[in-house]
């Protein structure tokens, strides 16, 4: 770990690793296979030597990008994928098996819901709690349970879980820990600090953070001792436990499901990352702005953002994030006030769906990304039917804030 801060390491990530001709950039490497001068050396790469076979186990650019996040993240190695949601299935499905008992925060991002739902499907017992409290998730304790899964801030309702407690009460119970830390992401709270064993971050959203590349992460913090966890196959117990989980990861669920992240999208998402610190300052604090400014307004019926104190974890949000309250923000407007005639008026706000561009985007969740699961689902993560999400940007503020007002305007 270099010791020069958050930005600086990874500005000069790449060109550490020495790179020839003196680039600043690690290079695209595009090639499917890689050859072998020695076929001694190419079996004991096989076998498990570092090096690379075949690009669907990853790349000399995937292998870069992964550095940077473990950097990042404070970790001890990631691996990464073509998605977000990749990287949360090939944490799922290789490391639980029928029978295991999942307790997950009941405030999860839709596809992750869905994605629980095929899981539970297959065998693997799931109780979704409200995860703001660590008393619901030590109540739904069983000798089955294996996991425990969170999102750092839930999209969309932007409820923050218990982190740090969860965290305490798993490292009692010698139980692994996931934190889906995207929306947070590790510039304002790295998953070791809250006691995660593994992190994911989609890559797609602020990491990346252009709106032009897809991919995912999932980074070992290194807390978690692997040599209790059951379900590891004989076959990636050998070496120091440590590595074990993420082994059986990268075998299982990058080389033999197949959803692996591109060269190209690595190499984007690679130099996006650089100014994560420098986009997250600014998109915060447009989000802080934005909220005041609708929490004030006489359409407005509810604003759901971390920063407001009228948020139900405001004081947590400030303690773990560092005075930051992450970039997403909920809005209900006035009844009666047709939200898709009001969506329709904005000018400078991207009716899209995604969050963590450098663009301003917003959503009506119900009808759109929440749609499929249903009302009484919706209901339970706290999610109305007039709901907008809204991914802030880093465009300058009052630009927002005229515009969003402006299109109240008329109703
Ligand atoms: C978007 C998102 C994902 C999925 O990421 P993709 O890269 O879009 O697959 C997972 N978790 C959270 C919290 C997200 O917001």
């Amino acid at each position: 770990m270099s010791k020069n801060g958050f930005t600086t390491t990874l500005v000069h990530s790449d060109r550490r690793s020495t790179i020839e001709h003196g680039a600043i950039h690690k290079p695209l490497h595009p090639s499917s296979e890689y050859a072998f001068a020695d076929s001694r050396e190419l079996a004991a790469v096989f076998q498990g030597k570092a090096g690379f076979t075949y690009a669907r186990q990853g790349t000399p650019t995937t292998q870069a990008l992964e550095a940077k996040i473990t950097q990042m993240e404070g970790g001890l190695n990631s691996v990464s994928f073509a998605t977000g949601m990749a990287a949360l299935n090939a944490t799922f499905f290789t490391l639980l098996r029928a029978g295991d008992h999942l307790i997950s925060s009941q405030y999860i991002f839709g596809n992750t819901n869905s994605l629980l739902n095929t899981l539970a499907g297959l065998g693997v017992e799931v109780t979704l709690v409200d995860a703001t409290d660590v008393a619901n998730v030590a109540a739904a304790r069983r000798p089955e349970t294996r996991m425990v899964f969170v999102e750092s801030i839930a999209n969309p309702g932007t409820q923050v879980a218990d982190m740090k407690a969860i965290g305490d009460w798993c490292r009692d119970n010698a139980l692994l820990y996931v934190v889906d830390g995207t929306l947070s992401t590790p510039w304002l709270c790295r998953g070791r600090d809250v006691g995660a064993g593994l992190v994911i971050n989609s890559l797609s959203k602020y990491i990346g953070g252009h709106g032009h590349a897809l991919g995912g992460a999932v980074t070992d913090t290194g807390l978690y001792d692997w040599s209790t966890y059951p379900n590891i196959a004989d076959v990636y117990r050998h070496g120091s436990p440590q590595g074990w989980g993420l082994t059986q990861i990268k075998k299982k669920g990058l080389r033999d499901m197949g959803a692996t992240l591109s060269a190209d999208s690595a190499h984007r998402i690679s130099v996006g990352s650089e100014t994560l610190a420098l986009r997250m300052e600014r998109s915060c604090s447009n989000a802080m702005a934005l909220a005041q400014a609708l929490a004030a307004h006489p359409k407005v019926s509810r604003v759901s953002y971390p920063g407001l104190p009228s948020h139900p974890q405001h004081v947590r949000a400030g303690e773990l994030f560092g005075g930051r309250y992450g970039a997403l923000v909920g809005v209900e407007l006035l009844d009666g006030i047709d939200v898709f005639e009001f969506l329709n008026r904005l000018k400078v706000f991207v009716l899209a769906t995604h969050l963590g561009d450098t663009r301003t985007l917003v959503l009506p969740v119900a009808h759109t990304i929440y749609y499929e699961m249903g009302p009484e689902r919706r209901a339970l993560m706290g999610i109305a039917d007039s709901m907008l999400r809204i991914s802030v940007g880093i465009e300058d503020p009052q630009d927002l804030i005229d515009d969003f007002l402006d299109a109240l305007e008329s109703f």
